[in-house]
């Protein structure tokens, strides 16, 4: 994509939403650490479930630690894989207070030196608490770049890079944002809705999902078209039917 593409294609998400931010409720960074940490391989909304009880009583890794691991782990018990998500955010609540004075450290080598802390999760932190400009790549951000050959790689650190190169000012604050909600309800996984897509001109992407009304249209033609098909096809064997008959009822009427 152009670098004019490129911005433009900003412009338009930015446009379409101008204040975007993460979908994860948390009131400080320490419960956006946390909530970050529990959605890998689970919905925001199903994060958001566990934690609005759990964060109306633990604000602070001290707390946290004060709860305990089973307690931790009861609270979460509806979110996938918890068992090791209780155990990294209790090793990750003791590392906070032993090594940054129960604080969350706004580096990424600190934040990755915490148990059950990825790169995305350094960038989401670095960028939702602390107004740094980073590029979290998850599934949604990684499948648009390549769709649309807004940034295409091979794996989530090469598209990382490639948004760090090409995003311009003043939307490498809110890119990724843009681009996980763009992800998640429009440029869907399975069936990208193209028709209400407000990048469909810049999008690569081909063949486009036409509108619902269309793809209706044309199953409808393609189901009268079969079985236009089918009558013919049926027709020819009724025709041919009296002479296979014939065939077969003559040998009866020899003597
Ligand atoms: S046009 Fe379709 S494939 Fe391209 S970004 Fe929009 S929804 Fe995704």
């Amino acid at each position: 994509m152009k670098r004019e593409q490129v911005f433009e294609f900003f412009r338009r998400l930015a446009e379409a939403n101008p204040a975007p931010t993460t979908e994860l409720v948390s009131e400080n960074p320490y419960q956006l650490l946390v909530a970050v940490v529990l959605s890998a391989q689970a919905t925001d909304a199903s994060v958001n479930i566990a934690t609005k009880p759990l964060f109306a009583r633990i604000r602070t890794p001290a707390q946290m630690i004060e709860l305990g691991e089973d307690a931790l782990r009861a609270a979460i018990k509806a979110i996938g894989l918890f068992n090791t998500k209780a155990k990294n955010v209790i090793a990750l609540s003791a590392a906070l207070i032993d090594r940054h004075g129960g604080g969350v450290p706004r580096t990424r080598h600190e934040l990755q030196g915490l148990p059950g802390v990825g790169r995305k999760t350094a960038n989401v932190v670095l960028d939702t608490a602390f107004g740094e400009e980073t590029f979290a790549v998850d599934t949604h951000v990684f499948r648009v770049c390549n769709r649309t050959s807004l940034a295409p790689g091979k794996n989530v650190d090469e598209v990382e890079a490639k948004l760090d190169k090409i995003v311009p000012q003043p939307f490498r604050r809110d890119a990724h944002h843009w681009l996980i909600l763009h992800g998640r309800y429009t440029c869907k996984a399975r069936l990208p809705e193209c028709w209400r897509c407000p990048v469909i001109d810049l999008c690569r992407y081909q063949p486009k999902t036409p509108p619902p009304e269309d793809r209706t249209k044309s199953s409808a033609a393609r189901t009268a078209t079969r079985a236009s098909s089918t009558a013919r096809t049926a027709k020819g064997r009724t025709a041919s039917k009296p002479k296979a008959n014939r065939s077969r009822s003559r040998p009866n009427r020899l003597p």
